[in-house]
């Protein structure tokens, strides 16, 4: 049980429960405030204490150092994976320890079925966030011409719902 003195600064009443975004980080807001869904705005009180995500240690090795490797989210809810030697000297302003760094973008899956727009196959994408969709596995990304490529189906996931069922009978 936590001793309960986290307070909101700007009026004094007790802060609310930890809620977690989507993208995984965690804010307090004061239970004071709450949102307006008619008129999309927040009444009350508006404090909102953003906590720090603890790093997560994770069941994998780094590739340079063989050390432990830690699942960091940044503030604007990437993901990334680095070495737990690594880090920042803050005097000398560089970095120390190993600096191995993996940012986690999602992965893919091939999925069995064929693209609604040009027959070929759908591929399944995850976000780093865990969002799910469905996209045309000719689909790229041109990093000279900074446009996409190819096809441009895509099809997001709600939450639970699962892909195209595949039409083969096995
Ligand atoms: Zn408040
Ligand atoms: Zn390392
Ligand atoms: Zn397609």
């Amino acid at each position: 049980m936590s001793d309960s003195t986290d307070v909101c600064p700007k009026c004094g009443a007790p802060l609310g429960n930890v809620t977690e975004t989507q993208s995984g980080k965690k804010l307090q807001k004061c239970s004071k405030g709450f949102w307006n869904k008619e008129e999309r705005r927040n009444e009350g009180c508006d404090y909102v204490k953003w906590l720090q995500v603890e790093p997560q240690e994770l069941d994998e090795k780094c590739p340079k150092c063989g050390n432990n490797l830690i699942l960091q989210v940044t503030r604007f809810g990437k993901k990334l994976k680095k070495c737990s030697t690594g880090g920042w000297d803050k005097e000398a302003k560089k970095a120390t320890g190993c600096d191995f760094v993996e940012w986690i973008t999602g992965k893919t899956e091939p999925l069995g079925v064929d693209c609604p727009t040009c027959g070929e196959k759908l591929v399944l994408f995850t976000t780093a966030n865990g969002k799910k969709m469905e996209k045309c596995s000719t689909s790229g990304w041109d990093s000279k011409e900074k446009r996409p490529t190819g096809c441009t189906y895509i099809r997001w996931l709600k939450p639970g719902e699962t892909p195209i069922p595949s039409k083969s009978g096995g």
